[in-house]
């Protein structure tokens, strides 16, 4: 059993440009396919291709996210998958619809006896409560482990045995915690991550999905920092960190 207090995420997809040869652009600046893709798709709009006001890439996505002209942001999509993460944090992700795709891991099909936990953020670092948590959460997967067993007894004339794990596994998993470790795959356009990470870095927002919108901004800044560079991150009065934005929901 392993306790996680930080979420683990890798970049898994980003997007690949291939500039065609008949509409070439003036490229000015760093940047990167994701980064040139929005661009392109953006001055097709006006065929400006030629660059008329020497913009780089990354001063032009600022100008389109100062414009409100988020939909350019909408080709460039990344993948991330998120370990080390709770199904209660997950309970909250997936409510972010718009330019979003899921695929996480299932409780119904996979074994949870040997399941990992997430500390609460306010919990890490203080032994009493810690110690408090771990109990309660060490008795919930003994009580899952139990029911499964007996589950499997119960439906033991289900010939099929993957069937009969499911509906063991189904029913057995109502007693483990919100804290449960999960793990999604997240796919989103940049419009769409902006807006997830603007709800969910802010000071409003439950500790630990800020945690994890606080470490997913970190990560797609370095990626495509044209997308992102308008968040700023810095420490709240709650003393954990949290993210404000120059440009609301372009
Ligand atoms: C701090 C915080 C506290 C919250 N507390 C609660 C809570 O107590 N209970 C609860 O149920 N939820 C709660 N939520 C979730 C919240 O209500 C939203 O479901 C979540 O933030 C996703 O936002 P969204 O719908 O804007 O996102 P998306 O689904 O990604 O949509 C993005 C945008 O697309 C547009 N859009 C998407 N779908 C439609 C549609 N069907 N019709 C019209 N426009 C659409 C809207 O402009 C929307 O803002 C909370 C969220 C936060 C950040």
């Amino acid at each position: 059993m392993y306790f996680y207090s930080e979420p683990v995420l890798t970049l898994i997809s980003r997007p690949s440009f291939s500039g065609p040869e008949h509409l070439p652009v003036a490229w000015m600046g760093d940047s990167t396919d994701g980064e040139r893709l929005a661009e392109f798709a953006g001055r097709l709009c006006y065929m400006s291709q030629h660059n008329p006001a020497k913009r780089p890439t990354r001063e032009y996505l600022e100008n389109i996210k100062k414009q409100g002209h988020g939909s350019v942001l909408e080709h460039a999509n990344y993948s991330i998958l998120f370990e080390g993460v709770s199904r209660s944090l997950t309970h909250e992700l997936v409510r972010h619809r718009a330019g979003f795709a899921y695929s996480q891991l299932s409780q119904r099909y996979v074994d949870e006896s040997e399941a990992n936990f997430v500390i609460p953020p306010a919990i890490v670092g203080d032994d009493a409560l810690e110690r408090e948590w771990r109990t309660q959460v060490e008795s919930a997967q003994g009580a899952y482990v139990a029911l499964v067993a007996q589950l499997m007894a119960r439906y033991g004339w289900v010939a099929d045995k993957v069937h009969r794990r499911k509906m063991a596994r189904e029913a057995a998993r109502a007693v483990l915690p919100n804290a449960t470790e999960t793990k999604i795959v997240v796919t989103a356009n940049a419009r769409a991550w902006r807006t997830m990470l603007e709800l969910r870095s802010s000071e409003g927002a439950e500790l630990e999905i800020r945690r994890m919108a606080v470490a997913g901004l970190r990560l797609l800044q370095r990626e495509a920092p044209g997308f992102f560079s308008d968040f700023e991150i810095y420490v709240a009065e709650d003393r954990r960190e949290a993210a404000r934005i120059s440009y609301h929901k372009v």
